[in-house]
Protein backbone atom coordinates (compact mmCIF):
# COMPACT_ATOMS: atom_id res chain seq x y z
CA UNK A 1 0.00 0.00 0.00
CA UNK A 2 2.88 2.39 0.61
CA UNK A 3 4.60 1.57 -2.24
CA UNK A 4 1.58 2.55 -4.39
CA UNK A 5 1.13 5.61 -2.67
CA UNK A 6 4.57 6.84 -3.39
CA UNK A 7 4.21 5.48 -7.40
CA UNK A 8 1.40 7.83 -7.04
CA UNK A 9 2.73 10.65 -6.17
CA UNK A 10 6.12 10.50 -7.82
CA UNK A 11 3.83 10.70 -10.66
CA UNK A 12 1.42 13.78 -9.53
CA UNK A 13 4.47 15.49 -8.68
CA UNK A 14 6.20 14.62 -11.90
CA UNK A 15 3.08 15.93 -13.34
CA UNK A 16 2.98 18.78 -11.68
CA UNK A 17 6.55 20.23 -12.61
CA UNK A 18 5.34 20.40 -16.35
CA UNK A 19 4.43 23.96 -16.04
CA UNK A 20 2.74 25.65 -18.90
CA UNK A 21 4.80 28.25 -19.05
CA UNK A 22 7.58 28.74 -21.80
CA UNK A 23 10.74 27.06 -20.67
CA UNK A 24 14.42 27.41 -22.06
CA UNK A 25 16.76 24.39 -21.74
CA UNK A 26 20.46 25.37 -23.00
CA UNK A 27 22.67 23.04 -24.83
CA UNK A 28 26.36 22.63 -26.08
CA UNK A 29 24.90 21.35 -29.45
CA UNK A 30 21.92 19.73 -30.36
CA UNK A 31 21.02 17.14 -33.04
CA UNK A 32 17.18 17.59 -33.74
CA UNK A 33 17.33 14.57 -36.42
CA UNK A 34 18.63 16.58 -39.71
CA UNK A 35 20.61 18.78 -38.41
CA UNK A 36 23.54 20.12 -35.86
CA UNK A 37 22.58 23.31 -33.86
CA UNK A 38 26.32 24.27 -32.21
CA UNK A 39 25.44 26.16 -28.44
CA UNK A 40 21.76 26.69 -28.66
CA UNK A 41 18.50 26.53 -27.36
CA UNK A 42 15.30 23.87 -27.29
CA UNK A 43 12.05 25.99 -25.67
CA UNK A 44 9.11 23.90 -24.17
CA UNK A 45 5.37 25.22 -23.51
CA UNK A 46 3.69 22.25 -22.07
CA UNK A 47 4.26 19.20 -23.82
CA UNK A 48 6.13 20.35 -26.54
CA UNK A 49 8.88 22.09 -28.53
CA UNK A 50 7.86 25.31 -29.38
CA UNK A 51 11.51 26.91 -30.83
CA UNK A 52 15.22 25.05 -31.51
CA UNK A 53 17.65 27.72 -32.09
CA UNK A 54 20.01 30.45 -30.94
CA UNK A 55 19.48 31.19 -27.13
CA UNK A 56 17.82 34.30 -26.46
CA UNK A 57 17.31 35.50 -22.65
CA UNK A 58 17.27 33.07 -18.97
CA UNK A 59 17.77 29.28 -19.69
CA UNK A 60 18.15 26.10 -17.59
CA UNK A 61 22.56 25.21 -17.95
CA UNK A 62 22.92 21.97 -20.05
CA UNK A 63 25.46 23.25 -22.02
CA UNK A 64 27.92 20.59 -21.07
CA UNK A 65 25.66 18.02 -22.54
CA UNK A 66 24.25 17.27 -26.55
CA UNK A 67 20.62 16.93 -26.65
CA UNK A 68 19.45 14.51 -29.05
CA UNK A 69 15.26 13.47 -29.89
CA UNK A 70 13.65 11.20 -27.70
CA UNK A 71 14.61 7.74 -28.98
CA UNK A 72 12.50 5.37 -30.29
CA UNK A 73 12.12 1.46 -29.30
CA UNK A 74 10.83 -0.26 -31.86
CA UNK A 75 10.20 -3.83 -30.09
CA UNK A 76 9.91 -4.22 -26.60
CA UNK A 77 7.82 -6.37 -24.53
CA UNK A 78 7.09 -4.29 -21.38
CA UNK A 79 4.83 -6.62 -19.33
CA UNK A 80 7.34 -9.51 -19.47
CA UNK A 81 8.27 -9.60 -16.14
CA UNK A 82 10.65 -12.46 -14.90
CA UNK A 83 10.00 -12.98 -10.96
CA UNK A 84 5.95 -12.96 -10.69
CA UNK A 85 5.28 -15.30 -8.06
CA UNK A 86 1.53 -13.94 -7.40
CA UNK A 87 -1.32 -16.57 -7.86
CA UNK A 88 -2.66 -17.22 -11.34
CA UNK A 89 -5.56 -15.83 -10.69
CA UNK A 90 -4.00 -12.47 -10.08
CA UNK A 91 -1.15 -12.27 -12.72
CA UNK A 92 -1.79 -9.56 -14.86
CA UNK A 93 -2.95 -7.35 -12.17
CA UNK A 94 0.52 -7.83 -10.58
CA UNK A 95 2.17 -8.04 -14.38
CA UNK A 96 1.16 -4.09 -14.92
CA UNK A 97 2.25 -3.46 -11.46
CA UNK A 98 6.18 -5.26 -11.93
CA UNK A 99 5.98 -3.52 -15.16
CA UNK A 100 6.54 -0.32 -14.11
CA UNK A 101 10.59 -1.05 -13.37
CA UNK A 102 10.65 -2.07 -16.75
CA UNK A 103 8.90 1.51 -17.77
CA UNK A 104 11.20 3.26 -15.89
CA UNK A 105 14.29 1.30 -16.45
CA UNK A 106 13.54 2.22 -20.55
CA UNK A 107 13.09 5.62 -19.57
CA UNK A 108 16.41 5.89 -18.44
CA UNK A 109 18.58 4.96 -21.89
CA UNK A 110 16.60 7.55 -23.18
CA UNK A 111 13.56 6.03 -24.78
CA UNK A 112 10.42 7.94 -24.91
CA UNK A 113 8.87 5.88 -27.39
CA UNK A 114 8.01 2.02 -27.51
CA UNK A 115 6.05 -0.21 -30.36
CA UNK A 116 5.14 -2.80 -28.03
CA UNK A 117 4.90 -6.28 -29.63
CA UNK A 118 2.78 -8.48 -27.75
CA UNK A 119 1.41 -8.94 -24.72
CA UNK A 120 -1.12 -11.25 -22.78
CA UNK A 121 -4.36 -10.50 -21.17
CA UNK A 122 -4.10 -6.68 -23.01
CA UNK A 123 -1.76 -6.08 -20.05
CA UNK A 124 0.15 -3.85 -22.60
CA UNK A 125 -2.91 -1.75 -23.33
CA UNK A 126 -3.28 -1.05 -19.83
CA UNK A 127 0.07 0.27 -19.02
CA UNK A 128 -0.20 2.34 -22.19
CA UNK A 129 -3.41 4.29 -20.77
CA UNK A 130 -2.35 4.60 -17.39
CA UNK A 131 1.26 6.23 -18.22
CA UNK A 132 -0.97 8.35 -20.96
CA UNK A 133 -3.45 9.23 -17.91
CA UNK A 134 -0.21 10.23 -15.70
CA UNK A 135 -0.61 6.96 -13.30
CA UNK A 136 2.54 5.86 -14.28
CA UNK A 137 5.82 6.63 -15.40
CA UNK A 138 7.35 5.21 -18.45
CA UNK A 139 7.43 5.98 -22.19
CA UNK A 140 5.21 6.42 -24.63
CA UNK A 141 3.32 3.08 -25.33
CA UNK A 142 2.05 1.59 -29.09
CA UNK A 143 0.72 -1.53 -28.16
CA UNK A 144 -0.30 -4.74 -30.31
CA UNK A 145 -2.21 -6.67 -27.80
CA UNK A 146 -1.92 -10.42 -28.69
CA UNK A 147 0.44 -11.42 -31.12
CA UNK A 148 -1.63 -13.97 -33.14
CA UNK A 149 0.10 -17.63 -33.06
CA UNK A 150 -0.94 -20.64 -35.42
CA UNK A 151 -2.65 -23.80 -33.35
CA UNK A 152 0.48 -25.80 -32.12
CA UNK A 153 -0.13 -26.93 -28.54
CA UNK A 154 -3.70 -29.03 -27.94
CA UNK A 155 -5.59 -25.84 -26.55
CA UNK A 156 -6.26 -22.74 -28.41
CA UNK A 157 -5.44 -19.67 -26.48
CA UNK A 158 -7.11 -16.37 -27.50
CA UNK A 159 -3.77 -15.69 -29.75
CA UNK A 160 -4.00 -18.24 -31.90
CA UNK A 161 -5.33 -18.25 -35.30
CA UNK A 162 -5.36 -21.18 -38.76
CA UNK A 163 -6.59 -19.92 -41.95
CA UNK A 164 -7.35 -16.48 -43.20
CA UNK A 165 -11.06 -16.66 -41.85
CA UNK A 166 -9.21 -16.77 -38.30
CA UNK A 167 -6.49 -14.65 -38.91
CA UNK A 168 -9.38 -11.85 -39.49
CA UNK A 169 -11.09 -12.18 -36.48
CA UNK A 170 -7.95 -12.40 -34.27
CA UNK A 171 -6.68 -9.85 -35.91
CA UNK A 172 -10.11 -7.68 -35.90
CA UNK A 173 -10.18 -8.73 -31.91
CA UNK A 174 -7.25 -6.80 -31.05
CA UNK A 175 -8.01 -3.61 -33.23
CA UNK A 176 -11.67 -3.72 -31.13
CA UNK A 177 -9.76 -4.12 -27.75
CA UNK A 178 -7.54 -1.30 -28.57
CA UNK A 179 -4.41 -2.28 -30.20
CA UNK A 180 -2.18 0.63 -32.52
CA UNK A 181 -0.75 -2.16 -34.23
CA UNK A 182 -0.53 -5.69 -35.32
CA UNK A 183 1.85 -8.55 -34.55
CA UNK A 184 1.95 -12.02 -36.06
CA UNK A 185 4.13 -14.86 -35.39
CA UNK A 186 5.20 -15.77 -39.13
CA UNK A 187 7.83 -18.77 -37.66
CA UNK A 188 9.11 -20.08 -35.15
CA UNK A 189 11.68 -19.26 -32.99
CA UNK A 190 11.92 -17.59 -29.23
CA UNK A 191 13.98 -17.29 -26.31
CA UNK A 192 16.91 -20.38 -26.72
CA UNK A 193 14.66 -21.67 -29.68
CA UNK A 194 16.66 -19.83 -33.12
CA UNK A 195 14.46 -22.20 -35.41
CA UNK A 196 12.64 -20.56 -38.18
CA UNK A 197 10.16 -23.01 -39.21
CA UNK A 198 7.52 -20.55 -41.39
CA UNK A 199 4.22 -20.62 -39.02
CA UNK A 200 1.40 -18.90 -40.93
CA UNK A 201 1.14 -19.36 -44.87
CA UNK A 202 1.54 -16.17 -47.43
CA UNK A 203 -2.64 -16.34 -47.74
CA UNK A 204 -2.80 -16.19 -43.67
CA UNK A 205 -0.12 -13.34 -43.75
CA UNK A 206 -1.97 -11.39 -46.40
CA UNK A 207 -5.21 -11.81 -44.57
CA UNK A 208 -3.59 -10.45 -41.42
CA UNK A 209 -1.96 -7.13 -43.29
CA UNK A 210 -5.17 -6.54 -45.19
CA UNK A 211 -7.20 -6.94 -42.50
CA UNK A 212 -4.96 -4.41 -40.44
CA UNK A 213 -4.22 -1.79 -43.38
CA UNK A 214 -7.95 -1.67 -43.95
CA UNK A 215 -8.59 -0.75 -40.22
CA UNK A 216 -5.82 2.50 -40.41
CA UNK A 217 -3.39 -0.24 -38.26
CA UNK A 218 0.31 -1.25 -39.43
CA UNK A 219 1.53 -4.77 -39.05
CA UNK A 220 4.80 -6.44 -37.38
CA UNK A 221 5.66 -9.77 -38.40
CA UNK A 222 7.65 -12.06 -36.63
CA UNK A 223 10.30 -14.34 -38.30
CA UNK A 224 13.49 -15.64 -37.44
CA UNK A 225 13.73 -17.42 -41.17
CA UNK A 226 13.96 -16.43 -44.76
CA UNK A 227 10.63 -18.15 -45.70
CA UNK A 228 8.37 -16.32 -43.32
CA UNK A 229 10.34 -13.05 -44.31
CA UNK A 230 9.61 -13.79 -48.40
CA UNK A 231 6.05 -14.09 -47.34
CA UNK A 232 5.71 -11.57 -44.85
CA UNK A 233 7.02 -8.58 -47.62
CA UNK A 234 5.19 -10.09 -50.08
CA UNK A 235 2.22 -9.76 -48.02
CA UNK A 236 2.55 -6.18 -47.11
CA UNK A 237 4.15 -6.22 -43.70
CA UNK A 238 4.99 -2.92 -42.79
CA UNK A 239 8.22 -4.30 -40.93
CA UNK A 240 9.95 -7.48 -40.45
CA UNK A 241 11.48 -8.82 -37.30
CA UNK A 242 14.15 -11.00 -36.91
CA UNK A 243 14.77 -12.15 -40.27
CA UNK A 244 18.07 -13.86 -40.48
CA UNK A 245 19.25 -15.27 -43.81
CA UNK A 246 16.83 -13.65 -46.02
CA UNK A 247 17.93 -14.23 -49.33
CA UNK A 248 18.56 -11.37 -52.34
CA UNK A 249 15.21 -11.96 -53.73
CA UNK A 250 13.62 -10.76 -50.58
CA UNK A 251 16.10 -8.11 -49.62
CA UNK A 252 14.94 -6.50 -53.02
CA UNK A 253 11.50 -6.56 -52.83
CA UNK A 254 11.44 -4.92 -49.10
CA UNK A 255 13.94 -1.87 -51.16
CA UNK A 256 11.21 -1.81 -53.95
CA UNK A 257 8.35 -1.87 -50.90
CA UNK A 258 10.50 0.23 -48.32
CA UNK A 259 9.70 -2.40 -45.51
CA UNK A 260 11.40 -1.65 -42.31
CA UNK A 261 14.13 -4.04 -40.77
CA UNK A 262 14.13 -4.59 -37.28
CA UNK A 263 16.99 -7.16 -37.02
CA UNK A 264 17.21 -7.29 -32.60
CA UNK A 265 20.71 -8.75 -33.24
CA UNK A 266 20.96 -7.57 -29.11
CA UNK A 267 18.63 -9.31 -27.48
CA UNK A 268 20.14 -12.79 -28.75
CA UNK A 269 23.36 -11.39 -27.20
CA UNK A 270 21.24 -11.00 -24.04
CA UNK A 271 20.38 -14.63 -24.09
CA UNK A 272 24.10 -15.20 -23.86
CA UNK A 273 24.40 -13.12 -21.29
CA UNK A 274 22.10 -13.91 -18.83
CA UNK A 275 21.59 -18.17 -20.24
CA UNK A 276 22.14 -19.16 -16.13
CA UNK A 277 19.06 -16.41 -14.96
CA UNK A 278 16.81 -17.87 -17.72
CA UNK A 279 17.31 -21.19 -17.00
CA UNK A 280 18.83 -22.03 -20.44
CA UNK A 281 21.66 -25.00 -21.47
CA UNK A 282 24.83 -24.22 -21.87
CA UNK A 283 24.61 -25.55 -25.55
CA UNK A 284 21.90 -22.80 -26.28
CA UNK A 285 25.01 -20.59 -25.79
CA UNK A 286 26.17 -21.54 -29.23
CA UNK A 287 23.10 -22.05 -31.36
CA UNK A 288 22.48 -18.32 -29.56
CA UNK A 289 25.87 -17.23 -31.18
CA UNK A 290 25.55 -18.75 -34.22
CA UNK A 291 22.21 -17.47 -34.98
CA UNK A 292 23.78 -13.84 -33.56
CA UNK A 293 26.66 -13.66 -36.51
CA UNK A 294 23.98 -14.67 -39.45
CA UNK A 295 21.79 -11.88 -38.01
CA UNK A 296 24.69 -9.82 -38.28
CA UNK A 297 25.39 -10.51 -41.73
CA UNK A 298 21.61 -10.69 -43.07
CA UNK A 299 21.97 -6.57 -41.54
CA UNK A 300 24.95 -6.27 -43.28
CA UNK A 301 23.77 -7.35 -46.57
CA UNK A 302 20.27 -5.21 -46.47
CA UNK A 303 22.31 -2.26 -45.61
CA UNK A 304 24.30 -2.46 -48.59
CA UNK A 305 20.97 -3.02 -50.63
CA UNK A 306 19.48 0.00 -48.78
CA UNK A 307 16.74 -1.58 -47.11
CA UNK A 308 15.57 0.93 -43.82
CA UNK A 309 16.69 -0.39 -40.66
CA UNK A 310 14.53 0.59 -37.32
CA UNK A 311 16.17 -0.47 -34.00
CA UNK A 312 14.33 -2.34 -31.98
CA UNK A 313 15.37 -4.40 -28.63
CA UNK A 314 13.23 -7.17 -27.99
CA UNK A 315 13.68 -6.59 -24.35
CA UNK A 316 12.37 -8.37 -22.35
CA UNK A 317 12.75 -9.19 -18.71
CA UNK A 318 15.81 -7.93 -16.88
CA UNK A 319 17.46 -6.49 -20.53
CA UNK A 320 15.34 -3.32 -19.98
CA UNK A 321 18.14 -0.77 -19.67
CA UNK A 322 19.85 -1.90 -22.26
CA UNK A 323 17.21 -1.03 -24.89
CA UNK A 324 19.98 1.07 -26.68
CA UNK A 325 22.75 -1.66 -27.36
CA UNK A 326 20.88 -2.39 -30.84
CA UNK A 327 22.32 0.48 -32.28
CA UNK A 328 26.16 -0.69 -31.47
CA UNK A 329 25.81 -3.85 -33.63
CA UNK A 330 24.24 -1.47 -36.52
CA UNK A 331 27.43 0.34 -36.36
CA UNK A 332 28.93 -3.06 -36.77
CA UNK A 333 27.07 -3.63 -39.54
CA UNK A 334 28.33 -0.38 -41.55
CA UNK A 335 26.50 2.46 -39.97
CA UNK A 336 28.12 5.51 -39.41
CA UNK A 337 26.61 6.80 -35.45
CA UNK A 338 24.47 9.18 -37.25
CA UNK A 339 22.58 6.96 -39.50
CA UNK A 340 22.18 4.36 -36.69
CA UNK A 341 21.05 6.92 -34.49
CA UNK A 342 18.25 7.82 -37.27
CA UNK A 343 16.66 4.10 -36.98
CA UNK A 344 15.55 5.26 -33.55
CA UNK A 345 14.76 8.65 -34.51
CA UNK A 346 13.11 10.04 -37.46
CA UNK A 347 13.22 6.80 -39.50
CA UNK A 348 11.15 4.64 -36.41
CA UNK A 349 8.92 8.15 -36.17
CA UNK A 350 8.03 7.15 -40.19
CA UNK A 351 7.55 4.00 -39.52
CA UNK A 352 5.21 4.62 -36.61
CA UNK A 353 3.59 7.33 -39.35
CA UNK A 354 4.67 9.79 -36.67
CA UNK A 355 6.94 12.34 -37.96
CA UNK A 356 5.00 14.91 -36.81
CA UNK A 357 5.23 14.04 -33.03
CA UNK A 358 8.17 12.29 -32.19
CA UNK A 359 11.71 11.37 -33.24
CA UNK A 360 13.13 14.92 -33.94
CA UNK A 361 13.07 18.18 -32.27
CA UNK A 362 10.86 21.05 -34.11
CA UNK A 363 8.57 23.38 -33.59
CA UNK A 364 4.94 20.95 -32.74
CA UNK A 365 6.83 17.89 -31.33
CA UNK A 366 6.24 16.37 -28.52
CA UNK A 367 9.28 17.64 -25.74
CA UNK A 368 10.72 14.53 -25.80
CA UNK A 369 14.69 15.29 -25.65
CA UNK A 370 17.86 13.59 -24.41
CA UNK A 371 20.83 14.96 -22.68
CA UNK A 372 24.05 13.13 -23.47
CA UNK A 373 27.77 13.73 -22.27
CA UNK A 374 29.64 13.32 -25.43
CA UNK A 375 29.23 13.79 -29.15
CA UNK A 376 26.81 10.92 -30.18
CA UNK A 377 27.88 11.41 -34.28
CA UNK A 378 31.47 10.26 -33.94
CA UNK A 379 30.77 7.52 -31.06
CA UNK A 380 27.24 5.41 -30.51
CA UNK A 381 28.42 4.71 -27.40
CA UNK A 382 27.56 7.80 -25.86
CA UNK A 383 24.05 7.09 -26.73
CA UNK A 384 24.17 3.71 -25.24
CA UNK A 385 25.93 4.69 -22.25
CA UNK A 386 26.13 8.07 -21.59
CA UNK A 387 22.55 9.93 -21.27
CA UNK A 388 22.38 12.06 -18.18
CA UNK A 389 18.85 13.52 -18.57
CA UNK A 390 15.73 12.82 -20.58
CA UNK A 391 12.47 14.98 -20.60
CA UNK A 392 9.32 13.70 -22.12
CA UNK A 393 6.40 15.18 -23.12
CA UNK A 394 7.88 18.49 -21.48
CA UNK A 395 8.42 16.49 -18.09
CA UNK A 396 11.77 15.99 -16.80
CA UNK A 397 11.88 12.28 -16.08
CA UNK A 398 15.29 11.35 -15.51
CA UNK A 399 17.97 13.87 -14.30
CA UNK A 400 21.68 12.62 -13.43
CA UNK A 401 23.07 16.15 -14.18
CA UNK A 402 23.87 16.55 -10.67
CA UNK A 403 27.44 14.91 -9.58
ZN1 LIG B 1 9.57 -9.83 -29.74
Amino acid sequence: MTIRAANCCIAAALLFARSAAAETYHFGAIWDGAKVWKDACITTKADRIETVGPCTGASVDLTRFTAIPGLIDLHTHMTYVLENRVSQAGRNAAVVYLAQDNARKTLETGVTTVRDLGASDYADIAMRDLINNGNMVGPRMFVAGYGLQITRGRTSTPNTADGPTEVLRVVRQQIGAGADWVKMYGSTGSGRDVTGFETFTYEEMKAAADAAHALGKKIAIHTYGPNGARDAVRAGADSVEHATDMDDETIAEMVRRKTFYVPTIDHNRYYVDNYRKLNYPPTAVNDLNDYIQRNLETARKALKAGVRFGMGSDAVYTMFGENTRELGWFVKAGMTPEAALRTATTAAAELMGMEKTVGSLKPGTFADVVAVDGDPLSNIDVVIQKVRWVMKGGTIVVDKTKP
